[in-house]
């Protein structure tokens, strides 16, 4: 079979959505791997399942065994379509039961030690989970108290927005969104300068914002600034400045090296880090993106990057094609927790998973695999309601479109919206069951 077809099929089904359970269904059936092996799976979020679904489907007799304590399912790339006004909060929030595959052992508590010497897990109830592999899938952690005065459950009241915190924040800052657009005034967006999950989360709730104004008659009574932790708008140079002209265009009007360092909620003023300083910015709304770092357990584990610029914030040291631990050989990391250059996507979960699992299940046969994950990310950057570009890319930032000639990456088109609006979710779901 032709790899590299098979390869494009499924970026392809992440991208459409539509022909997801078509092509899932036509993947030949392999021969499972019989094995009495141990693996645990930390987190039950879109890499933990998706993970769990394809080692079942894979192996037979193993002992799989899922831990998280969370009992709701988020559908996070439909935050921003909530924090639109497009969505109810309910329509990103499902059941983790019921995409537990068959024969998995679920326990519902968080890990809170991981010692990958004793190769054990020990949950917060005191439990000790003892595994032959381990795959850690804890997602992010959202820092919010790293912003001097920052209050999440102000979310919504006094011009204060933050699409990340979750499905009812997203809905409050769609309120608080909208009262802006309303009345117009100042309007402050951002990035942290962390890695972060889906990075053009910041800059599609720019142009949101900029649309909601346009169609109540009141952009000329709105200012709108975009205050971006470096020199550039994406970390890919094309991109970058497709995002500069459309931000032109729009009269979204731009700063450069400003990280948001503190906020004063009651006096609604922003401060920035900068390199000349700190910087105030008044504003009468203001979507807050938090820094972003691994969830304390894998800080804390000898997991984490030792060193370079994935240690800080404790990423786990994976080889960025494989996701395998670099110290640890029986340790995958997956999903936004991995220590990789890019993907901090569902789209890359999606890519990352069958690599991952591939190599796991090589371990058990005895035998070796070549799959390799070449940093696959992508995001449906929403332009305006109705629009979006289809922005695919990989560890070395070239563009690779699923529907070269197709659809054009850098375009805004109404296809595009509909795979963010209609198609992702179901492609999303099928994935979580292995399916995709
Ligand atoms: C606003 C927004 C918009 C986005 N838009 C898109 C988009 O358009 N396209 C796209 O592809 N992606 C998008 N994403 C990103 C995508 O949702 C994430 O990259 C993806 O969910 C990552 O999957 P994950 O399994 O690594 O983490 P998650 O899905 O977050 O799951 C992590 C799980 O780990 C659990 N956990 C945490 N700590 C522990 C612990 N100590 N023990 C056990 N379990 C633990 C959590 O409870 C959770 O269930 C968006 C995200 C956001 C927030």
């Amino acid at each position: 079979m032709d790899t590299s077809s098979l390869r494009l099929g499924r970026r392809a089904l992440l991208a459409s959505g539509g022909a997801l359970a078509a092509v899932g269904a036509s993947l030949p059936a392999r021969a499972r791997v019989g094995t009495r092996a141990r693996i645990v799976i930390l987190g039950a979020g879109a890499a933990g399942l998706a993970a769990a679904a394809r080692l079942s489907q894979r192996l037979e007799g193993a002992e799989i065994t899922l831990v998280d304590s969370r009992r709701e399912h988020l559908y996070q790339p439909g935050f921003t379509l909530v924090a639109a006004g497009l969505r109810r909060p309910d329509y990103v929030v499902g059941r983790t039961a019921d995409y537990i595959p068959p024969g998995v052992r679920w326990i519902e508590e968080r890990a809170a030690v991981i010692d990958p010497d004793a190769r054990r897990v020990t949950t917060a109830s005191g439990q000790l989970v003892h595994y032959d592999f381990l795959i850690v899938a804890t997602g992010l952690e959202l820092d919010y108290a790293a912003i001097e005065g920052m209050d999440v459950s102000r979310i919504g009241r006094d011009g204060l927005g933050s699409v990340y915190a979750g499905p009812e924040a997203a809905a409050a800052t769609w309120r608080a969104m909208s009262e802006f657009a309303d009345r117009g005034g100042v309007a402050l967006f951002g990035r942290p300068s962390t890695e972060m999950k889906c990075a053009g989360a910041p800059i599609k709730y720019a142009f949101l914002t900029d649309d909601t104004l346009r169609r109540r008659g009141n952009r000329g009574r709105a200012e709108l600034v975009y205050n971006s932790h470096n020199r550039v708008l994406f970390s890919v140079p094309i991109v970058s400045e497709k995002v500069r002209m459309l931000f032109r265009d729009r009269a979204i009007r731009v700063n450069h090296e400003h990280e948001l360092a503190a906020i004063d909620l009651g006096a609604k003023i922003a401060t920035y880090r900068t390199p000349t300083g700190l910087v105030p910015m008044k504003y009468d709304f203001i979507n807050v993106v938090p820094p972003m770092r691994a969830p304390e357990v894998v800080r804390r584990s000898p997991l984490a990057w030792q060193s370079g610029p994935f240690a800080a914030d404790g990423w786990v040291e994976v080889d960025r094609a494989t996701l395998r631990h670099r110290r640890y050989r029986e340790v995958f990391a997956l999903g936004d927790v991995a220590g990789v250059p890019k993907g901090k996507t569902a789209a890359s979960v999606k890519w990352q998973v069958p690599v991952a699992v591939d190599h796991l299940v090589a371990d058990i046969a005895g035998t070796t695999s070549a799959e390799a994950y070449n940093g696959y990310t992508s995001c449906p950057l929403i332009t305006r309601v109705g629009r979006a570009m289809l922005v695919e890319f990989d560890y070395d930032d070239n563009l690779v479109p699923s529907f070269p000639g197709v659809i054009a990456p850098l375009e805004e088109l109404w296809v595009t919206w509909m795979m963010k609006e209609v198609g992702l979710k179901p492609t999303y779901l099928a994935m979580l069951r292995g399916l995709a």
